[in-house]
């Protein structure tokens, strides 16, 4: 399949988002600069991919109202959904993108449906698979190392806790943040992160999946907005979706009683029991988790005497009672990120996380050269001077 400049919606062409790309280019003229993350490489379509999203939530009006959609967006349904459940959903689609379908409608024209996503959590979301697709040999026929596309994925998901930490002074866009990781997890896609040959690594990024979710609900609950009627008007969606990471199958060994913080509040907590304290949160403000098929087993087994923090020990700015600042640090130290080196056994925990290693595009093109399978860069000039210029390449998935 060749490389194509593709979108962020799910159903546009390649053609139409051209288009779009030079539309934000003009908008983009009046604004100052967005300075570069220095996590990415200097030519990385994940770069321009981060870029595309930043710009474009800038000059969105309402980047944090929340819209419809029609019906979770992921092809085959939740994953571990059973498959009879798959096809029978499969017949029923009819998400054309917003053209005819719910999705992109203000929420408010129906209160009532379940699904709705901030703006920006929805456009986040589907930038993500651009980025799964960039660290995927097989779109750009070639052959790296075994498992590139699972460390790639995790290599994603490192990068949306960066994406979280940063955003640390804006809780919306953290939520944009915790919507997009959510998706990705539930949809299957995070999952395959799973394939790695680390499974110690893999449990790791699945807990602190949980505990940033977790460290959102404490940070939520600290501004009032946990509640039935929360103007987040996706919490019982998300709390729901989020409980899917916890299913996989792990061991969860080694995982210590953790302080609750503060440590006066003598409160403490299982990180790895993290589903049992999002429905906890869901019981004690009596929110509606919108359960995703297969997990109502997870909220009825969950435990019932977990404690929660206490919101009015935890009022100063840098409170994290999960201690989720703490945990991503040893998470780094000990496991780092992953690197185009793994090829050559390099051994993980010496990179920083996140980043663009993994991403195709920011291979040189003698490197792409010697791992396609007809010897030839997969990008033509054409397409590494639009990776240059900044536009935004992807995978037409048509
Ligand atoms: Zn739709």
């Amino acid at each position: 399949m060749p490389p194509k400049r593709a979108s962020t919606g799910a159903t546009s062409s390649s053609k139409k988002a051209r288009s779009s790309a030079a539309t934000d280019k003009a908008e983009d003229a009046s604004a100052p600069a967005l300075p570069r993350d220095p996590r990415w490489a200097p030519v990385s379509g994940s770069a321009n991919a981060d870029m595309h999203y930043k710009t474009t939530m800038r000059s969105n009006p309402a980047p944090y109202s929340f819209q419809l959609m029609c019906q979770p967006p992921f092809d085959g349904g939740f994953v571990g959904q059973d498959e009879e459940e798959d096809e029978d959903e499969e017949e029923e689609s009819s998400c054309d993108g917003g053209k005819t379908c719910l999705c992109t409608k203000p929420a408010a024209e129906h209160p009532d449906h379940p699904w709705k996503f901030s703006v920006a959590g929805r456009a986040k979301y589907f930038l993500q698979h651009v980025h799964c697709d960039l660290r995927d040999p097989d779109n750009f026929s070639m052959y790296t190392f075994n498992d590139h596309m699972a460390y790639g994925v995790l290599e994603v998901i490192q990068n949306l806790f960066l994406d979280y930490q940063q955003a640390a002074d804006n809780f919306r866009e953290q939520w944009a943040v915790c919507e997009a990781l959510g998706l990705l997890m539930a949809g299957g896609r995070g999952m395959e992160m799973t394939m790695i040959d680390a499974g110690e690594q893999c449990e790791a990024t699945l807990v602190l999946i949980g505990r940033l979710f977790l460290s959102m609900l404490a940070r939520l609950e600290r501004e009032n907005l946990l509640s039935a009627n929360s103007e987040i008007l996706n919490l019982g969606a998300l709390m729901g979706i989020y409980l899917i990471p916890s299913q996989f199958d792990m061991e969860f060994e080694g995982l210590r009683k953790e302080t609750l913080g503060p440590k006066t509040d003598k409160k403490s907590w299982h990180p790895h029991e993290f589903a049992s304290h999002i429905v906890a949160y869901a019981r004690k403000y009596d929110i509606k988790l919108v359960v995703p098929p297969d997990v109502e087993d997870i909220v009825s087994e969950a435990k019932t005497d977990v404690h929660l923090p206490v919101p009015e020990s935890n009022t100063g700015p840098k409170a994290d009672p999960f201690g989720f600042g703490k945990a991503l640090k040893t998470y780094s130290t000990k496991y780092g990120g992953v690197s185009r080196f793994l090829s050559k056994r390099s051994k993980a925990g010496t990179t920083p996380i996140g980043g663009d290693a993994l991403d195709i595009t920011t291979w040189t093109p003698a490197e792409r050269k010697k791992f396609n399978f007809d010897g030839k860069d997969p990008f033509g000039r054409e397409e590494i001077a639009a990776l240059k210029r900044g536009d935004m390449l992807g995978i037409s998935q048509g």
